[in-house]
Parts: structure tokens; C-alpha cells; sequence
């Protein structure tokens, strides 16, 4: 029965479909998108989508169509060839198609594509009385039989560029364009014979048989090996198969009112609103992706800056440029996002072929979205939503010092922002094998194609010598957010010997070189780098994001320095100070050993007194910079083996300094030294068993606050944190003597003090006890690196050599370092439930590292916690995610 039939096929053009973008599932990206333009009446050459549901089907049945589909697109054939006038297989007015892929996200280059398709021994004739230029159908008809060979009978393409090359070399041609139809005729016989030699079959002239036969191999291309390691980088499920889409050829190729070209609605480097794209004269737009011809720049504005000459398509064709931009304005409109465009002019005529969502460096981004914004596309929730926080970090990452001596090898395009330096090489896989022996490589090549992902995600940046700025590698390093480096002619690559010749230089596979993709330039050696200034957008996009916030963004920050830097990235206070981080430096770290190691109390006494005053010190600019802002401090918590010296010259120096002789020191090293440092002597354990400890830090504490609260002229309320709790009584102890040197110091200096004392809770046993925790602690912090290490039972300093083989094989899906496991989110969640309870309004907060991963914020959202605390710089990155997660949670 009809209507038991499922629909399958999806027609558009002529200012309607049967589709929509809400279709993209079915129709992919690209087959959705094409119906969207046509319902709001752009040019879209007419055409039809097949549907994802038949890729499923076509695996199901053993990599063959379905015999239902062949009436289905019959029939949309047959709508199409009214649209355009034209029909396929018709010897007078023959219909060409193209056959293209399209999944539901978009994976650019991936699969593939069959251009020129309805042409055969007959039709071509038709095509070349049609169009009344001989020359141009038969350079057609060969460019199909090339596609078609490679594509769907699986012929290496070079071996038809040689049979061209050669022709071209025997006749004396240089260029393309010189051969006349005739050569094409001679070409074409010789391509045909190579088919018939390698296929062991004639070139198929039937066109349904060619059309199956396109359909098919597309479907089929979505389980090839580039199309399935896109899958796995991108995480993009293998069950959602790509929809096929046949639609009308539109010809760029047909003299000098014809063009082809990919244009951004705006600039996807730099943000900029103004159109943005390359285009190519009398070309076919797999030219302008492929990346083999140099395009020339689109607009007046790209022209002058690129000062190269090339006129530009505003200036060549100003009508068909003009109805360029108001079809972008539509669609950016409509879309309400930037949009990268392909189109096409046919003799004048202008034909949009596919839109899309750009892809965008983090610094457009953030522009495009508050312009977007403050123009009125989108809304400050929708700007804030749009960017991914992770890429924030790329903002922050350094450039090139301006100031910095620099010898430049050579200058292409500026595909990618940012600096990078390392080794070069000059292959994906070497990429891919250098970066996991620990090296950090530069990848350079003649031109990426999708084989090459994988090598350019293994490098910290890219440079190509060829294509332009909407090439492969300079879309793809984009997206990625590497530095790229693209078109850099200058430069000489020698894959077979692995070398770049460029300036008078000759670099070696392994030579350091730096890149600078917002410059363009590729330098020799390494570079001094800057931090980058922040855009004035940046800090827009921030105060809205901070305005949609509920959770507190807090930093990790052990010292006065990193304290700036936190307090510039918009910390609200520091969520943890690691006391013992105080002492790392080299004039400090003799006395707090000599701390550690003292063999009686009176001597520990003794070389706390000397600690304390750098301790009071620290505190003091502490509470200076962060000015009335919280501030946690968390009392000494060192694992043992961090601290004891090791080496002879460092166990010299401190028994000198205890005036100890050296044997005796190394015995009491060994009295100390313990198998599991991590799981031994430290935090509460510590400060419980030498609780002078917890006196010299309280004190250094309160005569700080008292200190800098004169100085700001307001009262500084530390928070003092107790780590590696485990149970009640440990916290009760610790507290105790903490509220006696309130005491002394209050009594001493006849004033009060406000402060609070509270617990981190670090320890599956003080997440299940945190009810009774709580009743003695007056805050909490998730200490998530060691809840993580106790929960799985993995040493926290020793599980890198194997976590990487367990990512490998599947049993973790990403490292519990960086992102919080479930277990241990349930085990804070247990904590939170309980403690609140007994303390309904408990501050709770989390400050191992997973505080700055965008991910982990999420679920610290939903269980509630009041703030998030992250290394200094990961503060917009958790700004940013901390209010995503809140406008989450409120949908
Ligand atoms: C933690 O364990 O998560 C924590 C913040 O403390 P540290 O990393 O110092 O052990
Ligand atoms: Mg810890």
C-alpha cells in the first residue's frame, strides 16, 4: 500500500521542498540545508535527497539499494528535469547531476562525490549542440569519465593524469584550457581504453546504470577508512550513515562569466563582518576545495589587503556579487549563525550549492557571537551558549613576542591564529608516532587531504605550500584550533628527502621551526612568545556569561604572582592555597625540611618559627591582592617524598643547617621515608601528629588577616582547610588547636577575628561520613585529584604509563585526571546530599582539577556545589562553562 511506503526520496528547487533544515538527520547537512534555501527562494539548482534511512538499508543488504528506491527517484527525476528544463538521458537537452554525500555533521572531504553525470557517447553530442561549444562538452565529458573511474570503479585517478600529461607533453600544450575538443576526443578514447584494460568491463554508457552505480558508491564511501577515522576523532556514530543528494550541474566553468567559489557570511579568522572568499574564474568547484589552483580573493576589501593583484569578484562581476551578498545576509539571517557558502555563476547567473555553519578560529567566535548579539541575530543567552569553553583556552595561549629576534623562512596565508614551535616533520603517521614518544611537532606538507587528520591533530601546528584559505588544511586547522600556516609558495618541500628548503634555509625532518598562523610566517628555530591581549569582546562575552552564573568561579593559586593572574581572569577569591607550594622555592625549601626532619618537638618548633615569617608574608599579599575576596588556605599537606631531600648535595645542606652530621640525617630520612607517600603520612595525618604544625600555620593566618585588614581597611575572613579528612575526630583535633591560636593571637593583639574552618573532603570514607563531618565543618571542598586516586585505587603519580593503554582498549573512555568519573561524581553527590542535611546552607566547592574542565561543571551544576575552583588561567574557560551549566539546568 502507498502509504506504507516509506518516504526515501526528498525533492527540491524551485522555490520549494519536501524537506527542511529540521530534516537534518534524514538528509544530512547538506540535503537539509539545500531544501531550507529553496524554501526561502534562492537559486538552488533543483534536485533530490535520498535518505539516511537507505544507507542503513544499503548496509543491511549487503552493500546493495534497495529495489523500492528505483521508482522513487524515477519520479524525482522526472520533477527535477521540469525544473531545469533538461532531461536525463534526453540525446537533444540532456540533464546532468552531480551525486554528493551529506551526513548529519559535517565531515569535509570525507567521503565522496561524483560530478558531470549523464553524460555518454550520445549525450555529449547533445550537450555540445546544447551549449553550442564542443570544446567544453567533451572537456566535460573526460572530467567525468576521470571522477566516475576513480570514484565508482575504483581506478587510481594518476593514472589518468598521466595518459593527460602525456598527451600534453607528445602535442606541445601547456595549459588546459589550449586543448581543443579534438584532444579531448583523443583523451577520451585513450581513458576509455584504460577502463576497458584495468575494469575488464567498457565504460558504462547506460546513465541509469551510471547513476546506481554513483549512488551506490557513495552510500559505500561512508565506511571507508578516512570517513571512519573522522568518525572516531569527531565522535560521530557509525549507525548514522549519510544521506546521497542528486542535483542539477551548474557549470563555472563555462568561459569568463563563469565562477565558482566558497564564501563566509564573515571572516572566519578574525570575526570581522564582511563577506569572506576565494573564488576561481572558469573553474569547477571541486578546483577551489581541492586546493590545486590559486583562488583569487572575492572582495574589493580582501583584494587590497592581499595586494596581490587578482581582481576580485566584486569588481568582475558587481550584479552576480551583489546578489552574492544579499543571499548571504538571507541566509546568515535565516540560519542565525555564520554560514560557508558554495556557489557557483553560469554565464552571469548566480546558483547557491550548499551552506552550512562555518567553522571559525575561538577569536572569531567570540566576535561573531557578540556581534551577533549586539546586532540582534541571536540573543546573549545563544552568544554565550555558542562557545565552546575548552577553545577558550587557545585565547590564552601565547603568540609571538613582537619584540623577539626572528630569522622568517618563508610567508604564506594566515589560515590559523596562533604561535607554535617544534619539530617539523613531514608525514601524518610520523606525526602521529613522534607526538606519542613525547616530541612536539610541526606538520608540513605540500597540501593536506583527509588522510592527514590524524597527523595534524598529533601536531601543536601545520604549514602547507599550496592552497588558500578555505583549503583543506586551513579548515581543518581551524576547526581544531591549531596554528596554521597555509599557501606558503616560498617553500620548497622535499617529501622523499624530508626537507624544507625556504630563505637560503635548508630544515631537516626534526628541526625546530615556529609557525605563526595569525602572521602567516614560518621561522627558523624557536620564537619567544607573549600572552595575547584580550579583545574588548572577550570581556563582554565574560560579564554576560558571569551575569547567567549561580556557581562562584574561584582559582587555585599558591602564590602572590599566580594570585594576579587569577584575580585579571576574574577569580572571585581562591578556592585553595597549598601552603606547602610556599616553600618550593630554593632559599625556603632547607627550612621546611629541616621541619619535616626535626627529631623533637622543640627542634620542629624551631624551624617553624623560622617558617612563619615568609608564611605570614605570603598570606599577607594574598589577602592584599585578593582585597575582601574569599580566600581558602589550606593547611600543609605535603606527600613526604616531594619534600625529603634525595640527592647528596641537597641532604648536605640541610644537615648543615640542623647541624646534624650527614649519616645521622640520611637515618632519619630512612626512619621517614615511606612505600606509598600518597597514601602515608600526609594532610589531617600530619597535622594531627605534629600539630605545631597547625599552630605556626593558624598563627601566620589570623596575624595576616589582621595585617592586611588594616591595610585594606576591612576585615579579611580566612577560610582554613583541613586536607585528606577521614573522619570527624581528625577535623575536631585540628580545629581545636586552631581555635586556641585564635585565641592567643585575639588576646595578643586585643581585636576579633572572623574566619571559618572546614574540610576537604578527599576521601571516599568522608564523602559517605559527611554527615558527620559536616557537623564540624563550617565548609567543604571536593578534593576530586585524590577522591579520583582513592576511588579507583590508581596512583595518582604513577598511572600515566598505563591509563594510555586503557583509553586503547576501551576500558576508560578518557582520563579521570581531567574529567570526573561517574563513580567519584557519585560519591560527591552521596557527600553533598548527606552533609546538607545536617547543614542545609554548607558553602561546598570542588578544587582538584577537574574544577576547570568544562564537562565535570556541568554535573558540579546539578549537584549544586556554590563554587568551582581551577588554575589561574582555566578561569574564563570555567566562567564560561560554570554559566552554559546554569543556562542548562534552567531549560
Ligand atoms: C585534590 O586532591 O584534589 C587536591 C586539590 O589536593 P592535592 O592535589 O593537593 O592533593
Ligand atoms: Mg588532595
Amino acid at each position: 500500500m502507498a502509504d506504507q511506503t516509506p518516504k526515501w526520496v526528498y525533492s527540491f528547487g524551485g522555490g520549494a521542498a519536501d524537506g527542511s533544515a529540521a530534516d537534518k538527520d534524514r538528509l544530512g547537512g547538506k540535503g537539509a540545508h539545500l531544501a531550507e534555501m529553496s524554501r526561502i527562494e534562492l537559486n538552488v539548482p533543483a534536485g533530490f535527497t535520498i535518505s539516511t534511512d537507505v544507507c542503513a538499508a544499503y548496509y543491511e543488504q549487503g552493500r546493495s539499494l534497495p529495489e523500492e528506491l528505483k521508482p522513487m527517484v524515477d519520479e524525482a527525476l522526472e520533477k527535477m528535469a521540469a525544473i531545469a528544463g533538461a532531461h536525463f538521458g534526453d540525446v537533444e537537452h540532456p540533464l546532468l547531476v552531480s551525486v554528493r554525500s551529506g551526513a548529519r555533521a559535517s565531515m569535509p572531504g570525507m567521503m565522496d562525490t561524483v560530478l558531470n553525470l549523464g553524460l555518454n557517447d550520445k549525450t555529449v553530442e547533445g550537450l555540445a549542440r546544447r551549449t553550442g561549444d564542443r570544446r567544453f562538452a567533451y572537456d566535460t565529458y573526460r572530467r567525468f569519465i576521470q571522477m566516475y573511474a576513480d570514484v565508482v570503479l575504483g581506478l587510481d585517478h594518476g593514472l589518468f593524469e598521466d595518459i593527460l600529461e602525456n598527451y600534453k607533453a607528445l602535442k606541445g600544450f601547456e595549459l588546459d584550457p589550449q586543448l581543443q575538443a579534438e584532444n579531448w576526443v583523443e583523451i577520451i578514447g585513450a581513458y576509455k581504453a584504460l577502463v576497458a584494460k584495468e575494469f575488464g568491463m567498457p565504460f558504462p554508457q547506460d546513465l541509469r546504470e551510471q547513476l546506481w552505480g554513483a549512488i551506490s558508491a557513495v552510500f559505500g564511501s561512508w565506511q571507508n577508512a578516512r570517513a571512519i577515522a573522522y568518525r572516531r576523532l569527531h565522535d560521530i556514530p557509525d549507525d548514522w550513515g549519510t544521506a546521497v543528494t542528486v542535483q542539477t550541474m551548474v557549470f563555472g566553468n563555462k568561459g569568463d562569466q563563469s565562477a565558482t567559489g566558497v564564501v563566509f557570511t564573515r571572516n572566519p579568522s578574525t570575526g570581522e563582518n564582511a563577506l569572506f572568499g576565494e573564488y576561481l574564474l572558469n573553474a569547477q568547484g571541486e578546483d577551489v576545495v581541492a586546493g590545486l589552483r590559486t583562488p583569487q580573493p572575492l572582495t574589493e576589501k580582501q583584494s587590497a589587503a592581499n595586494g596581490n593583484g587578482k581582481a576580485s569578484l566584486e569588481a568582475l562581476m558587481p550584479e552576480a556579487f551583489a546578489e552574492l551578498k544579499a543571499s548571504c545576509a538571507a541566509l546568515e539571517k535565516h540560519f542565525r549563525d555564520l554560514q560557508d557558502i558554495e556557489f557557483t555563476i553560469e554565464e552571469g547567473k548566480l546558483f547557491m550549492l550548499q551552506t552550512r555553519s562555518g567553522k571559525r578560529s575561538t577569536q572569531a567566535a567570540l566576535k561573531i557571537a557578540v556581534d551577533m548579539a549586539e546586532e540582534g541575530i541571536i540573543s546573549k543567552q545563544e552568544a554565550v551558549a555558542s562557545l565552546d569553553p575548552a577553545r577558550l583556552d587557545q585565547l590564552l595561549h601565547p603568540t609571538l613576542d613582537p619584540n623577539a629576534e626572528m630569522t622568517v623562512l618563508a610567508k604564506g596565508l594566515p589560515a590559523s591564529p596562533g604561535a607554535a614551535s617544534g619539530e617539523i616533520v613531514f608525514d601524518a603517521d610520523e606525526a602521529v608516532h613522534m607526538k606519542a614518544q613525547g616530541h612536539t611537532v610541526i606538520l608540513a606538507r605540500i597540501e593536506t587531504s583527509p588522510e592527514d587528520v590524524q597527523g595534524m591533530h598529533a601536531a601543536v601546528g601545520v604549514i602547507t605550500t599550496r592552497g588558500g584559505m578555505t583549503s583543506h588544511a586551513a579548515v581543518v586547522a581551524r576547526g581544531m584550533g591549531r596554528p596554521c600556516v597555509a599557501g606558503a609558495a616560498a617553500a620548497h618541500i622535499d617529501l622523499e628527502r624530508e626537507t624544507l628548503e625556504a630563505g637560503g634555509a635548508v630544515m631537516h625532518k626534526g628541526d625546530i621551526v615556529t609557525i605563526d598562523g595569525s602572521s602567516g610566517k614560518l621561522i627558523k628555530g624557536r620564537v619567544t612568545m607573549r600572552q595575547p591581549d584580550l579583545s574588548p569582546d572577550f570581556a563582554t562575552l565574560m560579564e554576560w556569561a558571569d551575569g547567567f552564573r549561580r556557581m562562584d568561579v574561584r582559582a587555585n593559586a599558591d602564590t602572590p604572582a599566580d594570585a594576579r593572574h587569577a584575580r585579571d581572569f576574574g577569580a572571585e577569591g581562591i578556592g585553595l592555597c597549598r601552603t606547602e607550594h610556599m616553600f618550593f622555592q630554593e632559599n625556603r625549601i632547607v627550612a621546611m625540611r629541616e621541619m619535616i626532619l626535626a627529631e623533637t618537638k622543640e627542634s620542629r618548633r624551631a624551624a617553624l618559627a623560622e617558617l612563619l615569617p615568609a608564611q605570614r608574608q605570603d598570606f599577607i599579599e594574598l589577602f592584599e591582592i585578593m582585597a575582601g575576596q574569599p580566600v581558602t588556605i589550606r593547611l600543609f599537606d605535603p606527600p613526604l617524598h616531594e619534600f625529603l631531600p634525595s640527592e647528596e648535595d641537597a641532604i648536605v645542606d640541610v644537615a648543615e643547617a640542623m647541624g646534624v652530621g650527614v649519616a645521622q640525617l640520611k637515618r632519619r630520612i630512612a626512619v621517614l621515608s615511606e612505600f606509598n607517600p600518597m597514601l602515608g603520612q600526609r594532610g589531617a595525618r600530619l597535622l594531627v601528629t605534629y600539630p605545631e604544625i597547625v599552630d605556626m600555620q593558624a598563627r601566620a593566618v589570623f596575624e595576616a588577616a589582621i595585617e592586611a585588614g588594616a591595610e585594606l581597611h576591612d576585615r579579611v575572613r580566612p577560610e582554613i582547610m583541613v586536607p585528606l579528612v577521614a573522619t570527624k575526630r581528625e577535623l575536631d583535633i585540628v580545629k581545636e588547636r586552631i581555635l586556641v591560636t585564635a585565641r592567643a593571637v585575639e588576646e595578643e593583639r586585643g581585636t576579633s577575628l572572623a574566619f571559618q574552618v572546614g574540610s576537604m573532603v578527599e576521601l571516599p570514607r568522608a564523602c559517605l561520613m559527611a554527615g558527620e563531618i559536616a557537623e564540624s565543618a563550617e565548609f567543604f571542598s571536593f578534593g576530586t585529584n585524590d577522591l579520583t586516586q582513592t576511588t579507583f585505587g590508581l596512583s595518582r603519580d604513577d598511572a600515566g604509563r598505563f591509563l594510555g593503554e586503557y583509553a586503547d582498549k576501551g576500558i576508560i573512555n578518557h582520563d579521570p585526571f581531567m574529567t570526573l568519573d561517574a563513580a567519584v561524581g557519585e560519591l560527591m553527590e552521596i557527600g553533598v546530599t548527606r552533609a546538607r542535611a545536617v547543614r542545609p546552607d554548607l558553602k561546598i566547592g570542588i578544587c582538584g582539577e577537574h574544577g576547570g574542565d568544562p564537562q565535570t561543571i556541568v554535573f558540579c551544576e546539578k549537584i549544586g556545589l556554590s563554587y568551582v575552583s581551577c588554575s589561574p588561567y582555566r578561569v574564563p574557560v570555567a566562567r564560561l562553562a560554570a554559566a552554559q551549566a546554569a543556562l542548562k539546568s534552567q531549560l
